[in-house]
């Protein structure tokens, strides 16, 4: 799938996963922003990845080529898991008399969740590897994580660098 249109669908399930949690805790406004930022702004981390990997050597195409894991041969996706997921609903549970607070953190805890759903049946790996858990025991490395067809493109790539 070409990355407008993975990045239209995160967008257009983020707003809308946003409005409900919104509309739910009656407060659409906060809602809209919360499913923006836990739904769309999480992929951040690619751009992250892809600094650290290559410093300010900014290359557009590349980067919308995922690169940035296959040079490294690590993928770490800092933002991607479903421990944060946890974590704030168990905040959430904690604060939840501070009825914003716990707008903010459940509607966060949910858009995230989704943008993990979509993301495992877009790029078809199962919802494991959104755990960061499981990733650290597999060494973040690209190798292990990544289905072979994907790796295998890694190794063209390398070669294609040292031409
Ligand atoms: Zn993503």
């Amino acid at each position: 799938m070409p990355l407008p249109l993975h990045l239209l669908i995160h967008l257009t399930l983020a707003l809308s996963t946003g409005y409900i949690a919104g509309k739910h805790f009656k407060n659409i406004k906060v809602g809209l922003i919360c499913g923006f930022l836990g739904g769309f702004l999480i992929d951040l981390d690619h751009v992250l990845e892809y600094f650290l990997v290559y410093g300010f050597h900014f290359n557009l195409v590349y980067f919308f080529q995922g690169r940035q894991f296959l040079l490294s041969d690590q993928i770490h996706l800092w933002f991607h898991a479903w421990e944060y997921v946890l974590f704030l609903l168990f905040l959430a549970i904690i604060l939840k008399k501070y009825k914003l607070i716990e707008t903010i953190l459940v509607t966060v805890a949910l858009a995230i969740s989704v943008h993990l759903l979509s993301d495992s049946l877009i790029n078809q790996y199962p919802p494991k590897f959104y755990s960061l858990m499981y990733r650290a025991e597999n060494n973040f490395s690209a190798a292990k994580l990544m289905r072979p067809e994907d790796y295998q493109k890694n190794l063209e790539w390398k070669k294609e660098l040292s031409l």
